[in-house]
């Protein structure tokens, strides 16, 4: 990539030399780079005080040993590891992945991009991610828990309610978080806030299952009615994915009066032209555990198709990514373009190319960028936290007003830093660029001691 900025471009390249077959971290960085050049072009102080070329580092990579017993009495061995990528603003805080494309790339370009969304938030956490290569698909229970058990028996060196808090991610639902919790407690002696997620009887937050997706959709309903006098009601939705992220942004989606018609999963994906039916998809998903093209056999009207990128060829009026990284492609998005879709918000973490986004900004779309319409999770996660700190718990509507004014103001806040550092309504760039303030500003007044 290329920058203006001579300094930018000396910490890029040198973010590229040093991390050599990490492209996920090296796209993630670059994204955040190319939006700081007018904040380091109007602040020497950035390059004075070295804080581009400290973000960018990771304050600690560990990664570690996992072995546990499978049900054959087969020794299996997995690959832990927890970034703790910057601490400025407070405990790292970051979910836990666990899925066969987790690698160091991976988890370092998600511990990065949660430094400027946990900033967005307006919340005291720092940020960090981790996670593991296991794969939980087809395991038993027992398999679950003994490997969870293991990966926490060495994550319990490194976390702690003032030091770190994982959460869920990929992989990672109540049933995982609720075996790693367990464990930590009985390794600590201790009953703390250490993750988040949790299960409701042991101090979970009412309203953290449908976070991120509600706020995908509190965002987007915001974004629409400020830059376009719009909203989602009577809006065609396009929804990638049928996990926890996807579920709550359709369920909210309807809310609002839109009509989600597709989910998907890494198969394949379900079209159903008279709006998806989320009793039939949450039986199929969270108590069966099954893949989404049981769908049709439930559903009439409804049909499957093999392959995940063909969802993106249903037309819409709004497209809600909330997969996997880098799931729309160049192609994908000019399909979209071309189907009139008006409307991309990213649910999942970075799920557009640079090159899509770029399309997307080039026709005009209204383009909410993962960093700050995703961070409805981690927000209440912050919530969770603030509750167990306190030791009491806030029924299902106040956590979900904080929620929803949280979500207002972080689309205020990209939008206004757009206008004042960018062009107007590059939401790329002012999410980047909000988070970034915060966060640097912290790391001026610590000193250099990372
Ligand atoms: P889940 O594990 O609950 O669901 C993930 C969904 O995405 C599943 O339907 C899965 O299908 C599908 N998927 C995974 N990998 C691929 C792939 N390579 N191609 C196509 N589909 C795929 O995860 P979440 O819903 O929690 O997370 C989804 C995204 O949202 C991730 O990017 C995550 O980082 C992000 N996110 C999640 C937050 C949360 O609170 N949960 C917070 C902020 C961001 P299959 O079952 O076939 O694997």
């Amino acid at each position: 990539m290329e920058f203006k900025s001579e300094y930018l471009q000396r910490v890029y390249d040198k973010v590229v030399k040093t991390n050599p077959g990490e492209p996920e971290f090296i796209q993630a960085v670059g994204e955040v780079l190319e939006s700081l050049e007018p904040v380091v072009a109007k602040d020497s102080s950035y390059e004075e005080n070295g804080i581009i070329d400290r973000i960018v580092e990771p304050e600690r990579m560990i990664s570690f040993r996992v072995s546990w017993v499978d049900d054959n009495g087969k020794v299996q061995v997995n690959r832990g590891y927890r970034c703790q990528f910057n601490s400025a603003i407070g405990p790292y805080k970051g979910g836990l992945r666990l899925h066969p494309s987790v690698c160091p790339s991976v988890i370092k370009f998600l511990g990065f991009e949660q430094i400027f969304k946990n900033s967005l938030t307006s919340l005291p956490m720092g940020g960090g991610k981790g996670g593991s290569n296991f794969d939980p698909k087809g395991k038993s229970d027992g398999e679950i828990m003994r490997f969870c058990q293991s990966f926490m028996t060495e994550l319990s060196k490194h976390i702690g309610a003032d030091t770190d808090v994982p959460a869920g991610d990929i992989g990672t639902g109540a049933r995982e978080i609720g075996y790693m919790f367990g464990q930590y407690k009985r390794l600590r002696n201790e009953f703390t806030g250490v993750l988040t997620g949790k299960g409701l009887s042991y101090g979970g937050s009412l309203a953290r299952t449908e976070a991120t997706g509600y706020g995908l959709l509190y965002f987007t309903e915001e974004m629409m009615n400020v830059m376009k006098n719009d909203s989602v009601a009577g809006k065609t939705i396009v929804v990638s994915g049928s996990g926890n992220v996807a579920i709550y942004a359709t369920e909210k989606a309807t809310q609002l009066g839109g009509k989600v018609v597709a989910l998907s999963d890494s198969n394949g994906y379900i079209y159903d032209p008279n709006g998806i039916n989320l009793d039939v998809v949450k039986q199929i998903k969270e108590v069966e555990r099954k893949r989404i093209k049981e769908y049709v056999d439930r559903v009439d009207g409804a049909t499957y198709t093999e392959g995940c990128k063909g969802i993106w060829t249903i037309p819409c009026d709004i497209a809600l990514p909330c997969a996997t990284q880098n799931e729309i492609d160049a192609e994908s998005a000019e399909i979209l373009i071309k189907n009139g879709t008006k409307v991309v918000a990213e649910g999942a973490n970075m799920p557009s190319t640079p090159e899509a986004i770029a399309k997307f900004q080039a026709a005009g779309l209204l383009f909410g960028p993962a960093k700050a319409a995703n961070a409805g999770g981690v927000a209440t996660s912050g919530l969770e936290m603030s509750q167990n700190s306190e030791r009491l718990s806030w029924t299902f509507e106040e956590v979900d007003a904080k929620l929803k004014n949280i979500m207002v103001n972080i689309f205020h806040n990209a939008y206004n830093a757009s206008k004042e550092y960018s062009e107007e309504g590059n939401l790329v760039a002012g999410a980047n660029i909000a988070g970034f303030l915060k966060v640097a500003d912290a790391m001026k007044w610590q000193g250099i001691a990372y």
